[in-house]
């Protein structure tokens, strides 16, 4: 049995923590693209490079950009059978060409799950880690620009994926076991045999 899922939710609500769970509990590779781009910013590939601008200011980097950054890494000589996508697809574009892909291998998510937890707490956490982490798009002004780019372009991917049926909604306050608890819970139904 293996898990192909992805984590929809807008930045601090917990993605990272709970992709990295999942991702362990179900033992498939956790692919958060946004650690990936910042990877490549910290390297300085062309790749990188090209990211770099959207990313500090808080904007999406470029459909085509993401699309072959996870091709690349789910695709390759031996294709993954299954992963935790953490942040990707983030716009319907994305989603539009994730769901080609996977549906011509017969490899399209288990389960999307979408993570709810209130503007004021996003907030809150983002600034925390802002300032534990030192992430440089984690300042008030690029956390509401982050958020408001969410609203608009990632959001509606859950009327996408609840149309097909694999939506699953979970309330991602509280504790990080209690929350991945219920997450657990509410994606085994979803499973293949
Ligand atoms: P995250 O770590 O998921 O909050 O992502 C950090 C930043 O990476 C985002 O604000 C975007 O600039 C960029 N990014 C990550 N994933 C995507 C994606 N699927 N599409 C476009 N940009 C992305």
């Amino acid at each position: 049995m293996t898990l192909r899922a992805l984590l929809l939710a807008p930045p601090g609500a917990g993605k990272g923590t709970q992709g990295t769970l999942l991702a362990e509990r179900f033992d498939v590779p956790h692919l958060a693209t946004g650690d990936l781009l910042r990877q490549h910013v910290a390297d300085g590939t062309e790749l990188g490079l090209e990211a770099k601008e959207y990313m500090e200011r808080g904007d999406l980097v470029p459909d085509a950009l993401v699309v072959s950054l996870v091709v690349a890494c789910i695709a390759g000589p031996q294709p993954l059978e299954g992963y935790v996508l953490d942040g990707f697809p983030r716009t319907l574009e994305q989603a539009e060409a994730a769901f080609k892909w996977g549906s011509d291998r017969g490899r399209t998510f288990h389960a999307v799950i979408s993570l709810h937890v209130s503007e004021e707490e996003l907030v809150r956490r983002l600034l925390e880690r802002g300032a534990a982490a030192g992430r440089v798009d984690d300042t008030e002004d690029t956390i509401r620009e982050r958020l408001r780019i969410y609203e608009a372009k990632t959001k509606p991917l859950e009327g996408f994926y609840d149309a097909r049926g694999i939506l699953v909604e979970v309330d991602g306050t509280g504790e990080v076991q209690a929350v991945f608890e219920r997450i657990v819970t509410a994606l085994t139904p979803m499973l293949d045999d």
